[in-house]
């Protein structure tokens, strides 16, 4: 098991270009002026990882910063998020019953009568199934939701805003500890 433990560090300050910062077209289309309308993007720094006996303890330091975002944009990362967690599941269980079913239908076309090793060809092929019927099912969600707004820039773009990337110089990364 692991634990994980933030600390929310709200007083970083780096060097930025004051000029960029002011802007409020939107960073991750560059078409819309976003009347301050802003996105929320969290960044985790490891602090300390301490090594016990029931699992390893992580602690983080975390922070957010605000940068302009327009509405389709917010809308077409959610989207991603939410249609690639959905179609990651989806893609796991359809894996899951091509591994389980797969393997019979071949052997049983082929004639081949089943060896002892059978039953490990059907285990690594159902694990195989989940795994890339998954990824697949990730893929294909954010990609359905990036080609309803080709303009959209994925949310990762964010670390070449003048606000974030300083952080991620020193060493700060996108997203949540989890
Ligand atoms: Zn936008």
């Amino acid at each position: 098991m692991q634990n994980v433990k933030s600390i929310y560090a709200d007083n970083v300050q780096v060097q930025m270009d004051k000029a960029d910062i002011n802007s409020t077209i939107c960073w991750f289309c560059d078409k819309i002026d976003t009347e301050d309308d802003k996105t929320e993007i969290y960044l985790q720094k490891l602090l300390n990882t301490n090594i016990g006996l029931t699992g390893n303890k992580y602690e983080y330091l975390v922070l957010s910063r605000r940068i302009p975002c327009c509405r389709i944009c917010r809308r077409t990362h959610e989207n991603a998020r939410k249609w690639s967690s959905i179609l990651m599941t989806l893609g796991g269980i359809a894996g899951l019953l091509a591994g389980l079913i797969l393997p019979f239908v071949i052997f049983l076309n082929l004639q081949i009568t089943p060896g002892k090793n059978f039953n490990t060809i059907v285990i690594c092929a159902i694990f195989g199934g989940i795994v890339s019927g998954g990824i697949l099912g990730y893929l294909l969600g954010r990609k359905i939701a990036f080609a309803l707004a080709p303009g959209t820039k994925p949310e990762t773009y964010a670390g070449q805003h003048p606000l974030i990337e300083p952080l991620m110089s020193e060493g700060w990364r996108i997203g949540k500890p989890e």
